[in-house]
């Protein structure tokens, strides 16, 4: 198939991403009987990050992409770094103490410097364009905002993020449609397929083997027994010391543990057409996530497009009106846009936990997971794959901290999760509107 027409076999859509991003490289299928230290599963942010660490610490890896790398969420998703965990900083303090909840905290800083670092580092471009706005949509929600920003300041040590009021906000945004909310100017946002990109040519070069078009059909052996895991694919084996499973959203079969902790949700973005230079939208050039719960987030592209996500699916199918809904969503926002030309509109899954914190486990001896990251996986799939490696070569304290994370099985067993999920958050949804 041509590039043009090239087309996720996984995530509806043809992306804007996959437009701008210049040549996407091709690795070739495994073919064959292979052997090394680590074998990685998935080839998104969190699987090459993996092998990029590792084989810069002298680790031979091999690394299965059942797709092309950049057709999971990893390629496509809203490109927003963000600041802290997924779930709420002082939500997190209240259930896990100070102390952790700061270590998370901690955490993510290193995270988000370390995405940047690794592109400065191996001199990959990603568009990276600085700060993030949350404006709320209920007025109820600015003391909430206030006492963030007063928390981080004075106890989290993170004094990149401020208060504005209504009409900053409103100037900020090019739009009155919002009450106050915070800025960031500690974070920022990227082109998530120019990142991966870059990523898996680094980890290529440090001298990861890295397999397109193979999917991982079973994991067969274990270091508890005392044998190697072996890893098939439709026509080849990976025998390995090690596993890592870095399939998201994508998990399918492979293993039961995922599919009880990890669940899909798709979510949806329309790219418009450029807008004129002098348009009002997003002035200052930050990323803006909002208050709902069904998050409605955008930015400008580097080509001055606005690409706009807040259309989610809970169950399989892909919706039918993906660009109608996004584009009464734009609408409310900047009326002015009403007719702008939506030129893609594409999606991905989001991989969700209960707690919406990541899931990094060790399923038995050698054998690892990550995924789960919740809409907040650009910085912390990344790092997380990074702390793996870490951990793998000499051990890594900071891996605990999410080892440590408590996150429960997603309710109703094999036949009633996914329909209660639904349910649940279609309920959540909803609480947006009243
Ligand atoms: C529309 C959308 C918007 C988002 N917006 C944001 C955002 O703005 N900010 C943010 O922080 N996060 C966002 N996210 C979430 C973020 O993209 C993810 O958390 C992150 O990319 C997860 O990376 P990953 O490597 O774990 O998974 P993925 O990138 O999904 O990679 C998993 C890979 O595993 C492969 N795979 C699966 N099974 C097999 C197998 N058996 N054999 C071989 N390979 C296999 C898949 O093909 C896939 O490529 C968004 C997600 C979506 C979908």
């Amino acid at each position: 198939m041509s590039k043009e027409n090239y087309q996720s076999p996984i995530s509806p859509g043809r992306s804007w991403y996959e437009d701008s991003c210049g040549e996407r490289p091709t690795y070739a299928p495994l073919d064959g009987e292979t052997s090394c230290d680590v074998a990685i599963i998935g080839g998104g942010f969190c699987g090459l990050s993996a092998a990029l660490h590792l084989a810069e610490g002298g680790t031979n890896v091999v690394l299965l992409e059942a797709h092309r790398i950049g057709d999971g969420a990893s390629g496509r998703n809203g490109g927003q770094m963000g600041s802290g965990q997924r779930a709420d900083i002082l939500e997190l303090e209240e259930e896990l103490g100070f102390q952790r909840a700061k270590a998370l905290w901690d955490l993510a800083e290193d995270a988000k410097h370390s995405l940047l670092q690794t592109a400065y580092r191996h001199n990959f471009t990603c568009d990276f364009a600085p700060g993030q706005l949350t404006p709320v949509h209920k007025s109820k929600y600015e003391d909430d905002c206030r006492r963030e920003v007063e928390a981080l300041a004075t106890r989290f040590g993170y004094d990149e993020m401020s208060y504005l009021d209504q009409q900053a906000m409103a100037e900020a945004l090019g739009s009155g449609a919002y009450f106050g909310g915070t800025n960031d100017v500690g974070t920022g946002h990227i082109h998530p397929m120019k990142y991966l990109i870059g990523l898996a040519s680094a980890a290529h070069h440090a001298g990861a083997q890295l397999h397109e078009q193979t999917a991982a059909t079973a994991i067969e052996g274990s270091s508890k027994s005392g044998s190697r895991f072996r890893i098939k694919t439709k026509h080849g084996t990976i025998s390995a010391n090690a596993c890592l499973l870095a399939m998201n959203g994508h998990h399918g079969d492979l293993r039961d543990e995922l599919a009880a902790h990890v669940l899909p949700l798709q979510s949806f973005i329309g790219a418009t057409e450029p807008l004129p230079d002098d348009t009002p939208v997003l002035p200052g050039g930050q990323a803006v996530d909002d208050s709902r719960f069904v998050v409605r987030y955008f930015r400008k592209s580097a080509d001055n497009r606005l690409l706009f996500g807040g259309r989610e699916a809970y169950g399989a199918a892909t919706p039918k009106d993906i660009e109608k809904v996004i584009r009464r969503q734009i609408t409310e926002i900047y009326p002015y846009l009403h007719d702008v030309a939506i030129t893609h509109a594409w999606g991905g899954s989001v991989a969700i936990t209960m707690p919406r914190m990541p899931y990094v486990r060790e399923l038995e001896p050698g054998l690892w997971t990550a995924g789960g990251f919740s809409g907040h996986g650009v910085m912390m799939s990344n790092y997380a794959g990074r702390l793996l490696a870490e951990h793998l070569l000499d051990g890594s304290e900071q891996l605990k901290l999410l080892l440590d994370l408590k996150i429960p099985a997603f309710p109703g067993g094999k036949l009633l999760r996914h329909p209660l999920k639904v349910l649940a958050l279609t309920w959540y949804s909803l609480l947006d509107r009243l």
